[in-house]
């Protein structure tokens, strides 16, 4: 039976505690989220009608720092999943080694059936039915799938007219000109870039004349897309919901984000060389980095075996499951792990909100010297610990991220 991602988020804990030796009651504790709040978001639609929402806000830890995590907008959102992407959260801030716990929100709801204002006020309710446990030095929320800048300035502007002044730092991914980061929006491409060719030179592997594949075109996969294309990699397949379109001489990218980026579907667009493929195809796909940026457990058990790639760069948040994990290891694929390699939107961040803090602003090229700096000593640091020890990279990675939080529960002690 296929785990549900708060049931894998658990499992990867046994995997890791076990491997380096850690204290049974601190297992028992990382397993469970510090809170989670349910909420009921009514919304009044254009005609008239009322609808009502589902939405969540979860902080799975904030021993290192406020909660920090994204919040998305999807039909299938649920508890569970917010769950287990909050403690995705923790261990990513932790492994950056940043001063941010784990924290994630979602309302369940599909965003391309509401209109503008629809959006909106859906947005603003959410706010403020979790306005308590959101604030710069509590829970810090940011876009994540499908929500985006705009979004973030609606629950930034709902914040601060409850508290009665500009708190920019509520929220991060916000438009630059109302304190937002410059470098935000194509952050995480850039760590998973930085990652890929860090992993490569290890390798020595030359990714520039790879074949690429590529399961989701939002912010992440569209922005990883573009920049493995214009270093001359042949993108053969990306995707969106609607489905993915494949080319053996490789897509023209930019044709393509232009297309999305007017709002369209990937299965619309119209090119006879083009072949139209499911999503499960494009996973099966021979390449040299498959990269999946959609969502979770998207590479399990049963699909593991027809992976043909020699690394597997994960753009989205747990898109592979512990099962296919031994899998993926006996096929000699190599990992780079989600809180690794898309560690970049959250390090810029951590950068807009400090801007935030100091209403003081970065150019682009520190953001990006120190987003690479923060990207390549964590690497560094889950390489080696995975070459030392002979674990995969996503096993080093958590040793790395959950020593942290062990250390900092050690050090706060239980209270009372
Ligand atoms: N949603 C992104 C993630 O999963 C970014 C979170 C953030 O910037 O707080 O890492």
């Amino acid at each position: 039976m296929e785990l549900t991602p708060f049931e894998v988020a658990k499992k990867q804990i046994d995997v890791v505690a076990e491997e380096m030796g850690l204290d049974p009651n601190l297992t028992k504790y990382l397993k469970r989220v510090e809170r989670a709040l349910i909420v009921t978001i009514p919304v009044r639609m254009d005609d008239g009608s009322l609808e009502i929402f589902e939405g969540y806000r979860v902080h799975h830890s904030t021993v290192r720092g406020p909660g920090k995590g994204g919040l998305r907008y999807s039909p299938e959102v649920n508890l569970d999943e917010v769950k287990a992407l909050a403690i995705w959260m923790t261990w990513k801030c932790s492994l950056l080694n940043l001063p941010l716990g784990g924290a994630k929100g979602g309302v369940c709801v599909d965003p391309r059936k509401l209109s503008k204002r629809e959006l909106e006020r859906l947005t603003r309710r959410y706010t403020s039915e979790i306005i308590n446990i959101i604030g710069p030095d509590i829970d810090i929320p940011a876009p994540d799938v499908n929500t985006n800048a705009q979004i973030m300035a609606w629950i930034m502007d709902t914040y601060s007219m409850n508290k009665g002044r500009s708190v920019p730092g509520v929220v991060t991914g916000k438009p630059i000109e109302i304190g937002g980061s410059v470098g935000r929006e194509s952050a995480t491409g850039m760590g998973l870039y930085y990652t890929l060719e860090a992993m490569c030179e290890k390798l020595n592997l030359d990714f520039k004349s790879y074949k690429i594949v590529i399961q989701g075109f939002g912010n992440v996969g569209g922005t990883i897309a573009e920049l493995l294309f214009k270093e001359g990699c042949k993108v053969l397949a990306v995707s969106d919901i609607s489905g993915g379109l494949y080319y053996s001489e490789g897509l023209e990218i930019e044709k393509l984000l232009k297309w999305t980026k007017e709002g369209n579907y990937l299965k619309d667009y119209t090119d006879e060389r083009y072949d139209l493929i499911t999503n499960e195809e494009l996973l099966s796909i021979e390449c040299d980095v498959l990269i999946p940026a959609a969502l979770e457990n998207q590479i399990t058990e049963k699909n593991a075996n027809d992976i043909k790639c020699k690394i597997i760069l994960e753009g989205a948040n747990g898109p592979v499951t512990p099962e296919a994990d031994k899998i993926l290891l006996n096929k000699g694929i190599h990992v780079i792990p989600d809180i690794l390699a898309n560690g970049g939107g959250v390090c810029v961040s951590y950068f807009e909100y400090v801007q935030d803090i100091r209403a003081y602003f970065w150019e682009l090229d520190r953001i990006n010297r120190e987003l690479k700096k923060i990207m390549l000593k964590a690497f560094e640091e889950v390489y080696e610990l995975s070459k030392e020890r002979n674990i995969p990279l996503r096993t080093a990675a958590y040793i790395i991220a959950i020593s942290r939080i062990a250390k900092a529960i050690e050090l706060r002690g239980i209270f009372p």
